[in-house]
């Protein structure tokens, strides 16, 4: 059940976890959507604001809005739009919360919980 994932933009095959687009002549950036479940470009649609003062993205796929997983905003290897705008924000894209589930919430979900703290910080 592996998916070909395509730039929206160029239609080249990229990879799940691309964050640009490898065509030299396209060069976008892309994430890894949670609502429609598929690599697409994003544009900014609000920066840093509610409660962790993350930006927030608008998915061209499925025009729903996102923020930056948790990971990703840490610095780690990740390239998820995280969920918001439901009833609740979710901290952590789809590809994130399966592999804590994996894990059983050991070194990453304690990685995640050291980045979350530097988070809940005020930003200057
Ligand atoms: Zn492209
Ligand atoms: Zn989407
Ligand atoms: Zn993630």
């Amino acid at each position: 059940m592996s998916k070909t994932y395509r730039c929206p933009a160029c239609q080249n095959e990229v990879d799940r976890g691309a964050i640009v687009c490898s065509n030299p002549a396209c060069r976008k950036e892309l994430a890894f959507c949670s609502h429609c479940r598929d690599i697409t470009t994003y544009a900014v649609v609000g920066r840093g604001v509610g409660r962790f003062g993350r930006d927030r993205f608008r998915c061209d796929r499925c025009e729903r809005i996102g923020q930056k997983c948790l990971t990703w905003a840490a610095g780690g290897y990740c390239n998820g739009l995280a969920r918001t705008g439901d009833r609740w924000d979710q901290p952590l894209c789809a590809n994130c919360n399966e592999r804590v589930g994996e894990l059983g919430r050991t070194v990453v979900g304690w990685t995640l919980i050291g980045a979350f703290g530097g988070l809940l910080k005020p930003r200057k």
